[in-house]
């Protein structure tokens, strides 16, 4: 079961929720798929043995002897990363997506392929909690095959995916390989329209969705009001707590610091599991 925890920007308490859930399952496997700010290692990190592996994708290479230098690669790359430079292509390979098209265009056989390494990923274990964290090299324009390859290394019966925040690309990557989207939000305008946009992309990739409300105050909360016109479940509301966000400052798992957030963390993956299996 894969269960993606989502939210509508950065700081809304989306790796809080990713790694109490996954601390409060057994058997389970963590993903942090924010690849550009990667942060639930900080949380999870016990010292333990990490394996590090190199994420790569492969990158256009030209043969100066065979090309015409006709212009077909260039003119096929629909991302702008190839210019034609005193009669021979020049890759930018930053903005490359990979995508092989220049080489099946190319009638000289002047394109190879050379892999090039993007990013890496990181597995370990904690007190029987699998940890994966994958970073983007700095400069690189998709995180998503470092995202493909960390799921590809999640194999246990319960995989929770700390996603990244936002609606692009990266984000819609993880939730499409979701059984299971839970939207962290926060009780404010603001929040309320980054949770929308969350939702529409959700609806969009046509998943089960839920909400986590997170740093819930005694006021009104346009959150709550958007949820319930949309139908939407709110499983848990975290109150807003000082003790808390120190608690987090200091890296603490709060599923083993205090029995209330143990009560609250173990319901909340009850609930959602409840709702895969119905
Ligand atoms: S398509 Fe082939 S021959 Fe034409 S410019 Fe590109 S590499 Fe050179
Ligand atoms: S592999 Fe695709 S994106 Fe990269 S240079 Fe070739 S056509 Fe452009």
């Amino acid at each position: 079961m894969r269960i993606a925890v989502l939210s509508g920007k950065g700081g809304t308490g989306k790796t809080f929720v990713s790694v109490n859930l996954a601390v409060a399952a057994n058997n389970a496997c963590y993903v942090d798929c924010d690849v550009e700010t990667p942060n639930g290692r900080l949380f999870l990190d016990d010292g333990s043995e990490c394996a590090v592996r190199k994420t790569t994708v492969l990158s256009p290479m030209f043969d100066k002897d065979a090309c015409t230098g006709c212009r077909s690669c260039v003119d096929f790359c629909a991302f702008g990363a190839l210019a034609l430079v005193g009669g021979t292509p020049l890759l930018f390979d930053e903005v490359c997506h990979s995508c092989g098209g220049c080489r099946m265009v190319c009638n000289y056989s002047a394109i190879s392929e050379q892999p090039r390494q993007i990013g890496q990923t990181e597995s370990s274990m904690r007190k029987g909690l699998h940890v994966l964290s994958g970073r983007m090299d700095v400069g690189q324009s998709s995180g998503i095959p470092v995202i493909q390859d960390l799921l590809a290394q999640a194999n246990n019966p319960l995989i929770i995916i700390d996603c990244p925040p936002g609606t692009a690309c990266s984000a819609a990557e993880c939730a499409r390989h979701a059984d299971y989207c839970l939207i962290v939000a926060e009780p404010s305008l603001y929040g309320t329209h980054n949770l929308q946009m969350v939702h529409e992309m959700i609806i969009a990739l046509d998943k089960p969705c839920g909400v986590v409300m997170n740093k819930v105050v005694d006021l009104e909360n346009p959150a709550e009001q958007y949820c319930a016109q949309q139908g939407l479940e709110v499983f848990t509301r975290i109150p807003f707590d000082r003790d808390l966000a120190r608690n987090l400052a200091e890296a603490k798992v709060m599923v083993e610091e205090d029995e209330k957030y143990s009560l609250l963390f173990h319901s909340l993956l009850e609930r959602v599991q409840g709702q895969v299996m119905a």
